[in-house]
């Protein structure tokens, strides 16, 4: 299946559109629809619940997207923060320089490299360094002293606030904080969709752990964070870990491990899973001269925490939840986009069979009984089957349908979306069907 398939129905539907569209896009930047924008809310709902409600070790924080410029120095952004870049200066086209040696065949001599554009061989530049970050200016003046970035990651807002944060809810090390936030990359090459853009969100949880107890809470972790995407409805079989090699390794990390998706366009990353052992925090003592030790009571003396980083980009979750779901079902002649029912953006569509005889107001009871506990849509126009099939693109798991026999018995139509299943329900009973069925999807 084509990654374009995706981005057409996106489109169609309300789930992404392209940023500026009338002005012919912008810079590999995308805009969520209605539909998109509550199932990436759902995702990171989620995502939020499992960190902070069910760990009770683990609290929220959301920090500022533009901070003081120290923090990038400190981080190693400043310094860093680079991909190498190869262009092709026959046609001009631009690559990461480590995409093309994986490409082609591990090799690294660039007069020897084809152009995946053009063809051309020979005319590809020697790998040069980009920063990525994005940079602004503070205030009306724009000078050298006022300079400021758009923050690339959210963690360094993370360590930056956790004293604060640990002295003001007295927690004990091992904790964590959770942050949910836009972070921008002026990446060089923007590409698959939403896979890889400027703008994007990360769901990043830092967990605070006594040196020596950082490897075991690594693959604490590691566990705790593929498990999660069972939640989202996620075909297992199209998630797998990948370590990072020596030379893969980045300049903060000790051990670090991506969770990688099947996309259609191959296995890519959605989270990175790092043991950033105390690099971050020697590094903020050093450029803020601030300690940054906590106390250790049993022990009676002062240390510096590892850090074992869960990073997942949003934006990159919900490619994957979409392309997960994306399902022809030929037998039927019918899209149907098939979302874990806890996730899907639209939980059930409310159709009176005709406009007349009653049935319309009866599906306003219906919906008014069903709004306070599921998103809830409701539906008259054209033929039943129509409905239900546009429905089913936009992945509403339960479809239900008032007919002449309502007026007579209080019962109402359940379709069920995969299947196309229809139970007759009591009225009375339908917000327990409906939660069932969730249940055991
Ligand atoms: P990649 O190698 O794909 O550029 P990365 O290793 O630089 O990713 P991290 O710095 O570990 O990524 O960031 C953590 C997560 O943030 C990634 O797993 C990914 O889901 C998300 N992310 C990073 N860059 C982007 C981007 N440009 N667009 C969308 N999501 C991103």
């Amino acid at each position: 299946m084509s990654i374009d398939k995706i981005v057409s129905l996106c489109k169609r539907r309300g789930f992404v559109f392209q940023s500026s569209e009338i002005y012919g896009g912008f810079g590999a930047i995308y805009d969520y629809g209605p539909l998109g924008i509550t199932l990436k809310n759902n995702i990171s709902q989620l995502w939020w619940r499992d960190m902070t409600q069910l760990h009770e070790n683990i609290v929220g924080l959301d920090s500022g997207i533009l901070m003081h410029p120290k923090i990038w120095e400190a981080s190693g952004h400043v310094g860093a923060f680079n991909d190498p870049l190869v262009d092709c200066k026959e046609c001009k086209s631009r690559y990461r320089a480590d995409d093309l040696v994986e490409k082609d065949n591990k090799n690294t001599e660039w007069i020897k490299i084809q152009c995946p554009k053009c063809g051309t061989t020979g005319k590809l530049t020697e790998p040069r360094q980009f920063n990525l970050m994005f940079k602004t200016n503070i205030g009306p003046v724009e000078d050298d002293s006022n300079i400021a970035f758009l923050r690339p990651e959210t963690a360094q807002g993370i360590y930056v606030n956790y004293l604060l944060t640990q002295n003001a809810l007295r927690l004990k090390v091992p904790f964590g904080i959770a942050q949910i936030g836009k972070a921008f990359r002026n990446e060089i090459v923007a590409r698959n969709f939403i896979f890889r853009t400027r703008e994007f969100e990360q769901m990043e949880m830092q967990y605070f752990v006594k040196p020596g107890e950082d490897d075991k809470s690594l693959n604490e972790w590691k566990q705790k964070r593929i498990s999660f995407y069972d939640q989202l409805g996620l075909n297992s079989s199209k998630l797998r870990f990948h370590e990072h090699g020596k030379n893969e390794l980045a300049h903060y990390a000790k051990e670090a491990w991506d969770i990688e998706f099947e996309f259609p366009f191959g296995w890519s990353e959605i989270e990175g899973i790092h043991n950033r052992t105390d690099f971050d925090l020697v590094q903020h003592e050093k450029f803020s001269g601030k300690k940054m030790e906590v106390f250790d009571q049993q022990k009676n003396e002062r240390f510096l925490p590892y850090i074992i980083e869960t990073s997942a980009g949003l934006n990159r979750i919900l490619l994957a939840v979409l392309s997960d779901a994306y399902w022809e079902d030929k037998d039927n002649d019918r899209l149907v986009m098939k979302f874990h029912p806890k996730i899907a953006p639209v939980t059930a569509v409310v159709c009176p069979l005709v406009k007349k005889d009653g049935l319309p107001e009866i599906g306003r009871k219906v919906m008014d009984l069903l709004k306070p506990h599921f998103i809830t849509i409701y539906d008259q126009q054209g033929s039943i089957g129509k409905r239900y099939y546009r429905q089913d693109e936009a992945g509403t798991p339960f479809g239900i349908t008032i007919d002449h026999q309502t007026g007579e018995d209080n019962s109402v139509t359940l379709r069920h979306r995969d299947n196309q299943q229809q139970d007759r329900v009591d009225i009375d009973q339908l917000v327990k069907a409906i939660n069932d069925s969730m249940e055991n999807y």
